[in-house]
């Protein structure tokens, strides 16, 4: 058993080079190769060419023990996967008998003769086994040899991920280094302003700690390798407690909690329901909050009223309409939905391009902020809609925080 085994990730093909399409498998196996305590040192992208690909192939193997091949497969002159493994390993490839057969079987079950390219997805070599493909023809390889592991997939991601999941990981060497980590999610706070506030924890050896901007916000990742979880976790607690207490005012979540999922927690201990009015995001707040599972169960229904017009059919008092950018709008968007819906939350967003207005209106009162920042589209959109569920959760978040501080003022006063 080896303290750290490193591996590489090759994805195959030339149309991944030419950007026709895009790379799934490598972030797919990078995640798998992460939880299973296997360092992944480089992912490389070669087009369907035998003597670069076998050129990388031996290259990748000075560094690390395994490399992990997706795509070139198939039955073509260019799906050439199998030839570079075959030179790299320096073996004569076969027909397995077996495995003829079984593809022979697939062409007769789906009424078809089997052409004769497709001969070489039964090739074996010495060093390998097959990885059966359910799903498809092409089998995929697990080669090992002098201490090196090659295994190649095929490059269509269900046939991938069944194989990988199905086959490979039990084949795996067994590692003794686990991970552990956690992602801490953030909104409002920009990755310069949190990194200064974190900075006497982003230079520590372990745990290491990562920060990335994304639409939804700023992440912290905080991970550690030991060897065993409760000892990487142990490694994370105490920094995460720390890093928690400073970013406090701006963290919603962890791993795969999104803002909606973080109201969703809020209502449900709360018994507390909300609806959403939009004009400037179209739709797109109102699909950011369907998009959580459960969310039926505090979210009563959203609105797009796009045109001005649309503001009279629900109800809006033109006197208080003034014009897209105002907060009266935003406010009366907000009333308005509250009522509609009769709940005890309503977030609205308004604007024009890149200036827009959110607001909420909450059990007493209705609180606003303006969103002004350049991009296109889709980022005003994406930005205009956070901004509304951040400021709706951050007003859930201070209703319920004042009712429980009530609630024990209360108790206590009695008592
Ligand atoms: P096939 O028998 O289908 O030819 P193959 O193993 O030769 O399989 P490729 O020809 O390289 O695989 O890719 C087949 C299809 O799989 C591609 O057109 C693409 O849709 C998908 N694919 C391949 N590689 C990737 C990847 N790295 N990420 C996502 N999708 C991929
Ligand atoms: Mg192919």
């Amino acid at each position: 058993m080896k303290q750290n085994i490193c591996a590489e990730i090759f994805s195959i093909g030339t149309e991944l080079l030419l950007g026709e399409i895009t790379d799934t498998n490598s972030t797919y196996l990078s995640q798998r190769l992460r939880d299973l305590g296997i360092f992944v040192y480089r992912k490389n992208t070669v087009g369907d060419n035998v003597n670069r690909l076998t050129q990388a192939l031996k290259e990748a193997l000075t560094r690390v023990d395994i490399v992990i091949l997706s795509g070139g497969l198939g039955p073509t002159d260019d799906d050439v996967t199998r030839e570079a493994v075959c030179e790299v390993l320096d073996e004569t490839p076969t027909v397995d008998p077996e495995l003829f057969t079984e593809l022979k079987e697939k062409f007769t079950q789906r009424n078809r003769s089997m052409p004769a390219g497709n001969t070489k997805q039964a090739w074996l070599i010495p060093s390998a086994k097959a990885l059966k493909n359910p799903i498809g023809t092409a089998p995929g390889w697990f080669a090992q040899k002098g201490g090196k592991t090659i295994i190649a997939l095929p490059g269509p991601p269900s046939e991938m991920t069944k194989m990988w999941t199905e086959q490979t990981e039990k084949l795996l060497p067994i590692t003794n280094t686990s991970l552990y980590h956690i992602t801490i999610h953030t909104s409002g706070i920009g990755e310069s302003d949190l990194c200064e506030k974190i900075q006497a924890f982003t230079r520590l050896d372990s745990p290491g700690i990562g920060t990335y901007a994304r639409k939804t916000g700023v992440d912290v990742r905080i991970a550690a390798a030991a060897q065993s979880t409760a000892e990487a976790k142990q490694i994370v607690q105490p920094v995460l407690d720390e890093i928690r207490i400073i970013l406090a005012p701006w963290i919603y979540g962890y791993d795969n909690e999104t803002l909606a999922s973080a109201i969703m927690k809020l209502c449900t201990a709360h018994n507390l329901t909300f609806s959403a009015i939009e004009s400037v995001t179209g739709g797109f707040l109102t699909e950011q909050i369907s998009a959580c599972p459960g969310i039926s169960c505090c979210f009563k229904g959203g609105i797009t009223a796009y045109s001005e017009d649309s503001h009279a059919i629900l109800g809006i008092d033109p006197s208080m309409f003034n014009g897209p950018l105002s907060k009266e709008t935003a406010q009366e968007m907000a009333k308005a939905a509250k009522k509609i819906f009769k709940t005890d939350f309503a977030v609205a967003a308004t604007g024009v391009e890149e200036t827009a207005m959110v607001a909420v209106a909450g059990l007493n009162d209705t609180t606003t902020s303006v969103v002004n920042w350049p991009g296109d589209r889709e980022m005003i959109r994406n930005r205009v809609s956070r901004t509304a569920l951040q400021l709706l959760f951050e007003t859930i978040k201070e209703t319920t925080r004042s009712r429980l501080q009530n609630q024990s003022d209360n108790s206590r006063g009695s008592s």
